[in-house]
This record gives structure tokens, C-alpha cells and sequence, in this order.
């Protein structure tokens, strides 16, 4: 059900509200992240993958995701579902105040490839008109969009099946976007299997991010 879920909570922080409401009512009892291989660069599939050597387990999600986040050198403001658990005090902000077993900071990642939030970049204007339209319009330059690698794609189908917008077609044994309807959830290029499904940035985006931004 994630796509469905990106089209209906297209804003990042609406999504990660959700995903910790979804923590929430299921409470699962043991949460498990494998950071034996990680991976860095541009995610969600396209990324290079770096071997950190670490397994992390927790019965609070969220105090391992600060704990996953910090080994990164990303903040809680970094990550929407850290920031949202943080709001709810499911979690406290800095890893300092959370007790862990084991030499955590043998794993610390100092040299990891962050890729800037694109939420991070955008002007913190005021809330009037003015600082509302500037916004908007820096969002839309800096939004990256997926885009097709023509000559990878081999007309699956599979990015049209999982699209939630249904704006892709295949065309000529292609893939084709329409973009007027795309909600920029980047589920095309997590399930396509050939890697065809690539990110198109924009030039200023590119500038300001010195070519790295998050696809999501
Ligand atoms: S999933 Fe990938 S290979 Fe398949 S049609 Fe879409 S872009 Fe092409
Ligand atoms: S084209 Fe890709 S990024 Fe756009 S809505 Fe469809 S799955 Fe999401």
C-alpha cells in the first residue's frame, strides 16, 4: 500500500506522520535495522553501497532511528519520521540521551556521502503572501523529478503498475511520464528492476546542491 499512501500524503512530514501513527497503532516488539552494508548516495535504489558492519536492534523504533541517523551524521531535523516521533515524545532528540549497549560510536560513519534535503535548502520567509509564494516557487525549482533512461528501459510495465498518480505509459515499448499528474514519490524508480528509472534535477537545484539532492 506505499504508493497509494505517497498519493495520499504527498507532503513529506503528512507521510512521516503516517508512517509513525502506522508504529504506533501496530507497536511491533522488536525493530531491527541492518546496517552491515549501507547504503549511501542517492536513494532509494540508486545509491552505492558502503559497508558499515553494524546491526542495531531496539524496542523503540525511534530511539533507533536517532541512533541510525546520528552514525551518519544526520540530525532529527534531517529525517521527517525522527522529527515527528521527537514532536510526539516517542523519542528523545540527541543520542546522547539514550542508553545503548555497546560501543556505538566504533561505527560512527565520519566521511558518509549525505545528500542534502531539498526541504532543507528551501527559504524560511515569513508566513505572509510574499514568503508563502517564494517558497513555492523555490520548491518547484528545486524539486527533482524521475525521469526515463531511454535506452535502459525495457517496457516492463512495472513503474505504470506501482505508479499511485497512474501517469505513466508505455509507449513503443517505453516508458513515458506524464508529468502534470506526478506526485514525485519516486516509487517508479524504487521498483523498476533495470535501473531505468533515473532523477532529473534541475540547473538550480544542481547549483545549489553542487549536483547532490535527495530524490525524496
Ligand atoms: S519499470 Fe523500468 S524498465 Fe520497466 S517500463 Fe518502467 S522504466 Fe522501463
Ligand atoms: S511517475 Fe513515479 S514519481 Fe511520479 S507519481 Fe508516478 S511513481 Fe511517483
Amino acid at each position: 500500500m506505499k504508493p497509494e499512501y505517497h498519493y495520499r500524503f504527498p507532503n513529506p512530514n503528512d507521510f512521516a506522520d503516517m508512517i509513525v501513527d502506522l508504529d504506533e497503532y501496530w507497536k511491533p516488539v522488536l525493530h531491527i535495522c541492518d546496517a552491515v552494508t549501507a547504503m549511501e548516495g542517492n536513494g532509494p535504489t540508486q545509491g552505492t553501497p558502503k559497508h558499515v558492519g553494524c546491526l542495531i536492534a531496539s524496542k523503540n523504533p525511534h530511539r533507533l532511528d536517532v541512533l541510525a541517523a546520528s552514525l551518519i551524521g544526520l540530525t532529527p531535523s534531517d529525517v521527517p519520521t525522527i522529527a515527528a516521533a521527537v514532536r510526539r515524545n516517542l523519542t528523545p532528540e540527541s543520542v546522547d540521551e539514550i542508553e545503548i549497549a555497546g560501543d556505538w560510536k566504533s561505527f560512527l560513519q565520519e566521511d558518509f556521502e549525505l545528500i542534502r534535503n531539498r526541504n532543507s535548502l528551501l527559504f524560511v520567509g515569513g508566513n505572509n503572501v510574499f514568503g508563502r509564494t517564494v517558497r513555492g516557487a523555490m520548491n518547484a525549482c528545486l524539486a527533482s523529478k524521475p525521469k526515463v533512461k531511454t535506452s535502459a528501459c525495457v517496457g516492463c510495465g512495472k513503474c505504470r503498475d506501482i505508479c499511485p498518480a497512474h501517469t505513466i505509459a508505455i509507449k513503443n515499448k517505453k516508458a513515458v511520464i506524464d508529468r502534470r499528474h506526478c506526485i514525485k514519490c519516486f516509487c517508479c524508480q524504487e521498483f523498476c528492476p533495470v535501473g531505468a528509472m533515473g532523477v532529473h534535477r534541475s540547473p538550480v537545484a544542481k547549483l545549489l546542491t553542487h549536483g547532490k539532492e535527495s530524490s525524496k
